[in-house]
């Protein structure tokens, strides 16, 4: 499987991290490698000293799709969950500073954080109410209404790159409110009142 992950989805993070508002939705990959293993601790990498959180809605990928256009895409997920892509902040801004792919910054072990995901009957997809708590304080609080590129329209739009394969796993973008992990912090994940993951930073 793979994990497909959709950059500056949001107007306000866009301008928390200074970057200009894209033509396009911004995309890049994650290895299966990167998903961080359940009731598994997240280890910040010794590469990084600045990983940051960003909670980001997901929808898991049920059938083989192509091109599949806008209005058909809800046939191909049937399931809605909550994760965090952990970016290596400090990394993907040498990278981005010298034009460089964000791999190592996005996609290293432990990256993606995948939460229990829920049957899409229960949402209204463009209605999804999310939150991120750090030590349980909530840091991100998000609704899909204020998306640039609703859900359906990224799975439309990435399905133009790539052949979208059962168990893909499509990560939405992040609200405003990203931050630093630090040891010994708990992160959970709400998703409409339900909680999606715990996890502990090392
Ligand atoms: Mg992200």
């Amino acid at each position: 499987m793979k994990i497909i992950c959709i950059g500056r989805n949001y107007a306000k993070h866009i301008e928390e991290l200074a970057n200009e508002k894209p033509e396009h939705p911004v995309v890049f990959l994650k290895p299966d490698s990167a998903i961080l293993p359940k009731k598994m601790p997240f280890f910040i990498p010794t590469f990084s000293d600045n990983v940051h959180y960003e909670v980001e809605v997901l929808v898991k990928i049920n059938k083989v799709g192509k091109h599949i256009a806008t209005k058909f895409a809800h046939k191909y997920y049937d399931t809605v969950g909550l994760g965090i892509d952990l970016t290596a902040r400090d990394v993907q801004a040498k990278c981005k500073e010298k034009g460089l792919p964000w791999e190592k910054a996005k996609a290293f072990d432990g990256s993606a954080v995948v939460g229990e995901f829920y049957p899409k009957e229960e949402f209204d997809m463009e209605n999804i109410s999310f939150q991120l708590k750090k030590n349980g304080e909530v840091v991100q609080d998000g609704n899909t209404k204020t998306m640039l590129w609703k859900i359906d329209e990224l799975v439309s739009y990435v399905s133009q790159y790539f052949t979208l394969k059962k168990g893909d796993i499509i990560f939405t973008g992040t609200p405003a409110g990203v931050g630093k992990v630090q040891e010994n912090d708990v992160l959970t994940g709400i998703i409409q009142g339900k909680q999606a993951f715990e996890i502990k930073i090392k």
